[in-house]
């Protein structure tokens, strides 16, 4: 039963003609899926639904094909064409009570138009303003586009009150939506009644929700997505602007979403952002409307959500990432399941779905974008097939994951450990620097696992091949994960570099170990993720001089896709390193190294007293092959299967690990898929 403190997150909310059943409210956020996937995004709605939320939203979908953001995919909204898809997530979220809401947007300067090969429209005359700064232009819209520009939105509202949703959101947050870009000073730079003071800067605003509540407003609650601060400095849309707005348009919407104004701030990494981070700046927005207040940072803890409810910051507890998570938040809460609340790492994995245009990921929630194709659920697994048993060896995330979800299924699970804390990687990782909430990825799977009668751990047991094939058990499950080369192989150096044995050279597994270079470190990073940073970090704080080179353009360039990058790299130039881009590390001598540049191969020397690599890693797969080997005797033993995963099999991020135990538990002894694709999938259908 839910402990009486947490009452007030389920009092029911009006917002205009609707009323919320709680305050969990699902903010918008990008899955991968969008329109191209459309039945996978609409399940993965349909299990929040099912997990308690009081209000789900969809993705931007955009209003009309001149707001175009290819290669991102979000949803579209374009015609009547568009309803039957946008209807049946509508019906997926009332499935359990939940209100149906959908973000609009025109992405205005946002909008290249890749595909549509429409001219994007803005306020004013500018490039595009992307990710990849595509090399096209918006026109400046002129009167007759701004009432083209409503009319559209119009249509918009009435096809997504068709569609059944009970809430719209009007996008004008993270720098991606055409009101927000008529806000800004600095994309609004017309001399008209629609530039220039703050009044006029709204003018749009004001005019697109009126046109909402005149068309849609009887059924549907009309809100807006307001930046909170557009972080430009005070020639932007700063937080002192966006109070006055608030306070001239107090009654405007039925209720007030506020998120940061631009999305690497909103969304930032834990390493960057703790949770609550918004709490400063929407701090007393609550008392300039009478109107319900949402705003997001990251929540998962149930305590911090009542303090910031009490305390009249917001009405709604917004959340994107702590929702794909864990989806049954909200029931756990009300259900008194605290400890089964599989918390958020904040490591934004998820968001690299939507700049890699692949369905997402979770590290936490493997069964994120795979509710449909997969059939895999947050909470259940398939039962069991048989009564065998399964042997899990080594629990990082892979192996942890695998144990947790094959003892979900049933299956008696033994899990046993070399070492005497479980965790592998993430218990390692979770030490350094910003990374502490790596620790929840164990945290979780090791309390669900404690209290599973049919799973036994087993610490401090280093299991030979022997020692396996007499532990008596059919199913074996290998999750041993890898190690930091050595060598200097990674992505620029497929083979090893000449090493003079003289130089001391670290891996980031000595630096985990506690094994720490001394004088000067050049930190070599071909890894490209977060890393090789982090370590770089470390040894500042250890009082070592750095000197930091990378192949790529830019320190932890694949940190692009996470958001934090740009902190990463301020991060590390606020530190003092010394950063060397676009340099490959061509030989490590006996007191310095020599670099290339990438680009002319022009080489030159670093005197240094340590090199630490962070390069490629080597999976730990001795057992497997010593396993396989032996396989002839498999049968003696009563093996049935013997099956490698996670690190083990392929090194990669967490999440890779996480997925990877899930899906050896999923898929065990379950008949392979008949035609080879191991999901459902949608094919494109042929018009004439
Ligand atoms: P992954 O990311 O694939 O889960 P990790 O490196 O995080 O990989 O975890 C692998 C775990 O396996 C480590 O905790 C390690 O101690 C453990 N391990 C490796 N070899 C054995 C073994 N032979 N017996 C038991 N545990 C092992
Ligand atoms: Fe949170 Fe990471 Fe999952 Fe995204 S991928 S929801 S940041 S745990």
């Amino acid at each position: 039963m839910r402990d009486a403190r947490y009452d007030i997150l389920f009092d029911p909310v009006k917002i205009g003609p609707v009323t919320a059943k709680n305050r969990f409210y699902q903010v918008p956020h990008c899955n991968g899926g969008g329109y191209r996937d459309a039945s996978a995004v609409t399940e993965m709605r349909r299990v929040k639904a099912e997990g308690g939320w009081g209000v789900i939203f969809t993705e931007q979908a955009d209003v009309h094909p001149s707001s175009d953001i290819t290669p991102y995919i979000e949803l579209r909204n374009w015609s009547d064409a568009d309803i039957p898809a946008l209807a049946k997530m509508a019906d997926a979220i009332h499935e359990y009570g939940a209100l149906a809401g959908i973000e609009l947007v025109h992405a205005g300067v946002n909008s290249p138009n890749l595909y549509t090969k429409e001219v994007p429209l803005a306020p004013s005359p500018l490039p595009i303003l992307t990710f990849t700064s595509d090399p096209v232009q918006a026109r400046a819209m002129d009167k007759d586009d701004i009432r083209q520009l409503r009319l559209w939105h119009r249509a918009a509202f009435r096809r997504a009150r068709a569609a059944g949703y009970d809430l719209i959101c009007l996008y004008a947050a993270h720098g991606f939506g055409i009101i927000q870009h008529f806000l800004s000073p600095r994309t609004n730079q017309r001399s008209d009644e629609y530039g220039g003071s703050l009044e006029n800067r709204s003018r749009l605003m004001r005019e697109i929700i009126s046109d909402a509540r005149d068309e849609i407003g009887d059924r549907c609650g009309v809100t807006i997505r307001l930046a909170l601060d557009e972080m430009a400095g005070p020639s932007g849309f700063t937080n002192a602007e966006l109070r006055d707005l608030v306070a001239m348009h107090a009654d405007l919407p039925d209720l007030w979403d506020f998120a940061h104004g631009n999305w690497e701030n909103c969304s930032g990494t834990s390493r960057f952002k703790p949770e609550a981070a918004q709490e400063d700046l929407i701090t007393g927005l609550k008392k300039l409307t009478p109107k319900p207040v949402v705003g997001v940072g990251r929540f998962t803890s149930p305590d911090l959500m009542v303090r910031q409810v009490k305390q009249g910051i917001l009405d709604f507890v917004g959340a994107a990432r702590p929702s794909i998570a864990d989806p049954f938040l909200p029931r756990k809460i009300e259900e008194g399941r605290l400890d089964d609340i599989r918390e958020c790492i904040g490591c934004n994995i998820c968001i690299t779905g939507d700049f890699t245009q692949s369905l997402s990921r979770c590290t936490q929630n493997s069964s994120f974008m795979e509710e449909w194709r997969k059939g895999w659920h947050p909470e259940r697994m398939k039962p069991r097939s048989s009564e065998k048993k399964v042997l899990i060896v080594g629990a990082g995330p892979a192996g942890l994951s695998a144990a947790h979800r094959a003892g979900l299924r049933g299956y008696e699970v033994a899990l046993a450990e070399a070492g005497t804390e479980l965790g592998g990687r993430v218990s390692r990782e979770s030490k350094l620097p910003g990374l502490s909430a790596w620790a929840r990825v164990r945290d979780y799977r090791q309390g669900q696992i404690a209290k599973m009668a049919n799973v036994t751990v087993y610490r401090d047991s280093r299991l030979s091949a022997a020692d396996i094939l007499e532990f008596g058990f059919e199913h074996i499950g290998l999750a041993t994960g890898a190690t930091w080369r050595r060598d200097g192989v990674a992505r620029y150096h497929l083979l090893p570099i000449p090493i003079d044995n003289a130089m001391p050279v670290f891996t980031p597994d000595d630096i985990m170990a506690g094994r720490l270079p001394a004088g000067h470190v050049v930190v070599y990073d071909d890894d490209h993720y977060y890393l090789a940073g982090v370590m770089a970090e470390l040894l500042v704080r250890n009082g070592n001089r750095v000197t930091f080179l990378t192949p790529a353009d830019k320190v932890s360039d694949w940190s692009t896709m996470t958001l934090d990058q740009p902190f990463i790299q301020a991060r590390v130039l606020e530190l003092g390193i010394d950063v060397h881009v676009a340099r490959a590390l061509s030989r490590i001598g006996a007191s310095s190294v020599s670099e290339v540049c990438t680009y002319t191969g022009r080489e030159c020397e670093i005197a240094c007293d340590a090199v630490l690599l962070v390069t490629a890693r080597l999976p730990d797969d001795e057992l497997y092959r010593d396993l396989k080997a032996a396989e002839d005797s498999w049968l003696d033993h009563g093996i049935d299967s013997v099956r490698v995963f996670g690190d083990a099999q392929a090194p990669a991020a967490i999440a890779w690990a996480t997925y990877a135990g899930h899906r050896y538990a999923a898929e065990l002894e379950e008949p392979p898929p008949e035609d080879g694709v191991p999901f459902k999938r949608v094919l494109a259908v042929m018009e004439t």
